[in-house]
């Protein structure tokens, strides 16, 4: 995009950052480039330590590659951050927060929900590293600071969270994460780059799993972590270079497709979820309907001051683990228009159904008063709704016929 003095918005963004004509051939939508290395100008040194965040010259494409920087460079004009990092996975951009930040004797304190993979990373992999974690309902500020430490260097959050779809205040863990000297990283998967001003909530590393809403379209997989330059860089000298995890440039050209109409996209599937969630709320089989947008979402003070658009992700429930259980196999063999299938924020609507009692055996591992607030949230179990750009009418009739 030329430089101009006007600060665009962010449709215009999402469509021109990162991008501009082809230089050598005009072609107006950006090409792919799918080449590994690239012809030297100069003598040049080939170690991660020779590369510079933001230049603009490429030599092999574990480092940096034109289409995966086309990426980077749109997430972060969309998120406010001076920088990006594109990996192979949403869980590749996780694992490259961790293990670039922490070290052995480090301690992190992550959300005691999170998504199913970095829960399971966080409680499996980084102890056997000496890394000292804590889990933490991030809705509850005082056990969050009871938890902090003189060794903690990171707080993780992800808020809504997958699969409940509870809030965390992000600014007040940012002043208690900032106050001990530690970073705060956050999930913001379920949000997307348009839901909060994660930036402006002193965020330093937003994570996506750009797999989901920004890629939107469900055909490839990718990560990405946006925030200040410094810390991007030594992200990409780690996780990238050296760990290897990167985003291959097929991926990154589909997602950079599909990220320029993410905003357009965001308001549709707001406006579909909260029309699905508002017919949910009447169901006589639904107890419980969550939805960041419904004014009965417990947290709806903190929602309406937070997020900035409400997303397409609904979790509701219907009594106990077993009417769930036949309802999820009633939703695959009744559901036409709706996907029985894991994964959100695509353009096709998706359900899945989530127990409680297994997914705390397998994945969250929770007692006491953090069990009692996930089953405010699940019950026995929800069945997570991710609204994509159907029609609501049609989504409601497909949802009204598989829970008849
Ligand atoms: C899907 C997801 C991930 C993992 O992303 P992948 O691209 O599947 O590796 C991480 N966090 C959240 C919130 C997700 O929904």
């Amino acid at each position: 995009m030329k430089k101009t003095n006007r600060q665009p918005g962010p449709m215009t963004t999402a469509i021109h950052a990162g991008e501009g004509p082809d230089p050598t051939t005009g072609a107006s939508s950006p090409p792919l480039h799918m080449s590994s290395t690239f012809v030297s100008s100069e003598v040049a040194g080939f170690s991660a330590h020779d590369l510079q965040e933001g230049r603009d010259t490429f030599i092999y494409s574990r480092w940096d590659n034109p289409s995966v920087a086309m990426l980077e460079a749109k997430i972060a004009a969309l998120q406010g951050t001076e920088s990006c990092l594109c990996l192979a996975s949403g869980m590749a951009a996780a694992t490259a927060i961790f293990l670039t930040f922490l070290s052995t004797g480090d301690h992190v304190i992550v959300s005691d929900v999170s998504y199913a993979g970095v829960a399971e990373l966080v409680r499996e992999t980084l102890p056997r590293l000496g890394i000292e974690v804590s889990t933490v309902d991030m809705s509850d500020l005082a056990a969050l600071e009871a938890a902090l430490r003189t060794n903690t260097k990171l707080i993780h959050t992800e808020t809504p969270v997958n699969p409940i779809g509870r809030l965390t205040d992000l600014n007040a863990v940012s002043v208690l994460a900032h106050g001990v000297g530690a970073l705060h990283s956050c999930d913001a998967t379920f949000a997307s780059p348009l839901g909060m001003d994660a930036v402006g909530l002193g965020v330093d590393l937003i994570m996506h799993s750009i797999t989901k809403y920004i890629g939107g379209h469900g055909d490839a997989v990718g990560g990405a972590v946006a925030g200040r330059s410094a810390l991007i860089a030594q992200m990409r000298k780690e996780a990238a270079i050296h760990h290897g995890g990167v985003l291959s440039p097929f991926n990154a050209w589909l997602i950079a497709r599909g990220l320029s109409t993410l905003p357009l996209r965001m308001k549709a599937h707001q406006s579909g979820a909260l029309a699905v969630a508002t017919w949910l709320e009447t169901h006589p089989r639904v107890t419980r309907v969550v939805y960041p947008g419904l004014p009965s979402h417990s947290q709806a003070e903190l929602a309406s001051r937070q997020m900035t658009n409400f997303s397409g992700m609904i979790a509701f429930q219907v009594g106990d683990a077993q009417e769930g259980r036949l309802l999820a196999q009633q939703m695959i063999d009744r559901l036409q228009v709706i996907h029985y299938a894991v994964s959100l924020g695509h353009h096709r609507s998706l359900i899945f159904w989530m127990e409680t009692e297994p997914l705390m055996e397998t994945s969250f591992r929770l007692e006491g008063v953090q069990l009692q607030s996930y089953r405010d949230y699940a019950g026995d179990g929800i069945f997570r709704l991710s609204v994509g750009l159907e029609d609501a009418d049609d989504l409601i009739a497909d949802l009204e016929g598989a829970l008849a």
